[in-house]
């Protein structure tokens, strides 16, 4: 997951590693396979470009034969060049890179309905050795494995794949694995520029992104909003499912999802939320829950059939939004040097941006910010969601020192901080 980064993120709700361990029950091999293979060291952390992005991209055409996918038309890999300008690039002085989304489809077994597609998709690349979009400011050089984020998803994908394969609905499903995602969604944006598939015979795409970490049964479903039908398919599959489900929001955040949002297509993001290990050295696959892995990747088993079975189209609903920049492949997110160091509640709060916590050390810290704060307003900029109050950070310029207006309890405070540089 891509942008998140933006506002920094910390927190400690998780119980122990240990605790975790003991609730796991037997969890299917495969998915714990491919989780671990893609989270070891030897891959590296699967930076875009290098040679562990491409040993992951080789093997994940090989699951994907192995479960009965085909290779889309033009072969399992489609390539694309990450530009100098990247941020990520750029910082490290390697030039143009090649990036590779690989691509399986399952084609429909109606005659009429198989020229239509959905898109299920999920990012294999992660950070590599830290550096651009890290939150371990110590970490540069450590690989960052990327288990939750995103072999999480990867693994589900493929699950889900195994699963249609053996009964496949009407509709052509088309499985992709991006890369460039931490680079700011860039794999997601060529596929979307130049589609294997038509967008405009392109149901609805749904994206796998971190879904490795179920709390409590808490399951975020973000582009609940992005077409009319969503809301009730949604409630009416997690009335078997049984989670505590947070659908909601626009089709427009850190992830993949946000290319054919903004290419208006339907779009729906599951999500098991951030958590302390998110963007650091410490997302490996020991700490991943394996059960609530299994039922996330159920639940979406049965969203794609239902999609991919309908018989009524899905109504495209356009909100009014100011479409982030992170929609745009290589410019990298301005305003990236204003740094606060909260981590929001990705669940949202009435009227304004609660806070799970702050990051040690960080201006929101010094300023006196903690958890279960709600932000208002920063500066002169109401911040009602956490897209306005990525837009009023953005305004500001690091050294800048804000007003920051907080609900606490009945309490309102104005706090005042003065912003950092990230990754400074
Ligand atoms: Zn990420």
């Amino acid at each position: 997951m891509w942008r998140i980064v933006l506002l920094g993120a910390v927190f400690s709700l998780l119980p122990a590693a240990g605790r975790l361990q003991a609730q796991r029950s037997p969890e299917p091999p495969r998915l714990l396979d491919d989780i671990r293979f893609l989270s070891e060291d030897q891959l590296q952390g699967r930076m875009t470009g290098s040679p562990g992005a491409d040993s992951a991209a080789a093997y994940l055409a090989r699951r994907f034969s192995q479960v009965g996918l085909q290779p889309a038309a033009g072969g399992w890999l489609q390539s694309f060049t990450v530009g100098r300008d990247a941020p990520a690039v750029r910082q490290t002085n390697s030039g143009a890179v090649v990036g590779r989304n690989v691509i399986g489809i399952l084609p429909g077994r109606d005659r009429v309905l198989r020229n239509q597609t959905v898109v299920l998709g999920a990012h294999y690349d992660h950070l590599g050795f830290g550096g651009f979009g890290s939150l371990d400011p110590d970490s540069n050089g450590l690989v960052h494995n990327g288990a939750d984020d995103n072999a999480s998803g990867i693994a589900a994908l493929i699950q889900v794949a195994a699963r249609l394969a053996a009964s496949p609905p009407a509709r052509t499903v088309v499985f992709i694995a991006f890369s460039g995602e931490e680079l700011g969604l860039l794999g997601s944006a060529y596929y979307v520029k130049q589609p294997i598939y038509p967008l405009a015979q392109t149901l609805a795409m749904v994206n796998l992104d971190m879904v490795g970490r179920l709390r409590n049964g808490r399951l975020i479903v973000y582009g609940a909003r992005s077409a009319k039908e969503f809301p009730a398919l949604l409630d009416s599959l997690n009335w078997y499912a049984g989670f505590d489900l947070k659908a909601q929001g626009d089709g427009y955040g850190p992830s993949d999802h946000s290319s054919f949002y903004a290419a208006k297509r339907p779009v729906l993001h599951v999500f098991t939320d951030l958590h302390e290990d998110y963007h650091r050295t410490t997302d490996d696959w020991q700490k991943v829950n394996y059960d609530g892995l299994k039922r996330v990747a159920d639940f979406t088993l049965g969203l794609v059939t239902a999609l991919a079975d309908r018989t009524s189209p899905l109504t495209f609903v356009d909100l009014p939004t100011v479409a982030p920049q992170a929609v745009r492949p290589g410019s990298g997110p301005p305003g990236y040097g204003a740094y606060l160091g909260t981590v929001p509640d990705m669940t949202g709060a009435p009227g304004g941006v609660r806070l799970v916590g702050v990051r040690a050390g960080s201006p929101a810290e010094k300023a006196g910010l903690r958890g279960d704060d709600i932000i208002t307003r920063i500066g002169s900029k109401e911040t009602p969601d956490l897209q306005a109050m990525t837009d009023a950070l953005r305004s500001h310029k690091p050294g800048d020192t804000v007003e920051i207006l907080v609900r606490r309890g009945p309490a309102v405070t104005t706090l005042r901080a003065t912003l950092g540089e990230r990754g400074g």
